[in-house]
């Protein structure tokens, strides 16, 4: 092994075997080690997540979509005792579930570390909205409400047009005191926004559990108060006619169009909102916009607004 290089361990996985692997590398590749490698580098990092085959929304793509866990090991003594220790914990695994060979091989450090993070500097959107990547530094200036994230695997770091739309409309939308519900929260940044302008409850799901995770950790990091926001595996909730003043869905038009049918099997998208109440809709490619108008129609939601930037669509409708 070369200086600069660094051991990649990655093993494909269905979502239950990602859990147990993930648990393995985070036990004997968890805690950063300082004997023979620089204190703060990411080895002994754990288990990176890596999803691969969802179209451009986070729409896992049938038959294209591949889990791999992976983590990385520095060169050194303790790196290879953690090497063994993994490649016989992930044997063990094996007997138990169907996991194919670990695939090993080493990588240039500088093309592992997070390469994306270059990219995530902090923005502005809105009014008033300063979205801060967790380990930038930014100045805030007076009427700045600040953000923090630390999108993980999840989506919404606020690059994505479709996320700053939704930010745009929740700036017109929310008052003191509205009660939100945020189909999809990914990384949580809408809920978290809709919080700092005001909201009184806000309900985040998501039916991937890595967002779940990562929005509950972006709600801590931003000092939202446990009984404010709650995030929960799922979707359109069930029991909850009417219960919300504000819904926000940022998936795909097709997506939205099957969760106001009811055809995952949720209660209808506009369920949840109270009469009066406003649906912000986004993650619609322009041409898709008319089906998702349609959909909200047959639901009792009527266009209010629409907001645009470059090929992405937001809606805004309302309940009558
Ligand atoms: N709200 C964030 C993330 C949007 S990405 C933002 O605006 O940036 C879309 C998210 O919706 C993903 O995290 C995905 O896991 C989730 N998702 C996809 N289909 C869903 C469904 N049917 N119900 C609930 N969440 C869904």
């Amino acid at each position: 092994m070369i200086n600069g290089e660094i051991l990649e361990i990655a093993v494909e996985c269905d979502s239950e075997a990602a859990e147990a692997v993930s648990e393995l590398f985070n036990r004997f590749n968890g805690g950063g080690y300082d004997e023979d490698t620089e204190a703060g580098e990411a080895s002994g990092g754990g288990a990176v997540i890596e999803t691969t085959g969802y179209d451009d929304f986070g729409q896992p793509i049938a038959g294209e979509f591949h889990l791999t866990v992976k983590t990385y090991i520095k060169p050194g003594k303790r790196g290879g005792q953690t090497r063994q220790q993994i490649e016989e914990g992930l044997w063990f695994l094996s007997r138990i579930y169907p996991i194919p060979e670990p695939q090993i091989r080493l990588v240039r450090e500088e093309d592992w570390a997070h390469a994306w993070k270059k990219f995530y500097k902090p923005l502005r959107v809105g009014c008033h909205i300063l979205l801060k990547p967790s380990w930038e530094a930014v100045e805030p200036v007076p009427g700045d409400i600040l953000v923090e994230l630390d999108p993980g695997m999840a989506f919404g770091t606020g690059l994505h047009p479709s996320t700053r739309l939704c930010i745009v409309a929740l700036e017109d939308i929310v008052r003191p005191g509205s009660r939100v519900l945020d189909i999809g929260t990914g990384s949580g940044v809408l809920s978290i926004v809709a919080h700092k302008l005001g909201a009184a409850t806000v309900l985040a799901t998501d039916i991937d559990p890595i967002a779940v995770e990562v929005a509950g950790e972006n709600a801590a990091l931003n000092g939202v108060p446990a009984s404010s926001m709650i995030v929960t595996a799922g979707s359109v909730p069930a029991g909850c006619e009417g219960a919300f003043d504000l819904v926000v869905a940022n998936i795909l038009a097709e997506v939205l169009v099957k969760l106001f049918d009811a055809e995952y099997g949720y209660p209808p998208l506009a369920e949840p909102l109270a009469p009066g109440g406003h649906l912000i809709l986004a993650g619609i490619i322009e041409e898709r916009a008319a089906m998702v108008v349609d959909a909200a129609q047959r639901h009792g939601c009527r266009l209010v607004d629409r907001k645009q930037e470059g090929d992405w669509v937001a809606l805004v409708v309302r309940k009558e």
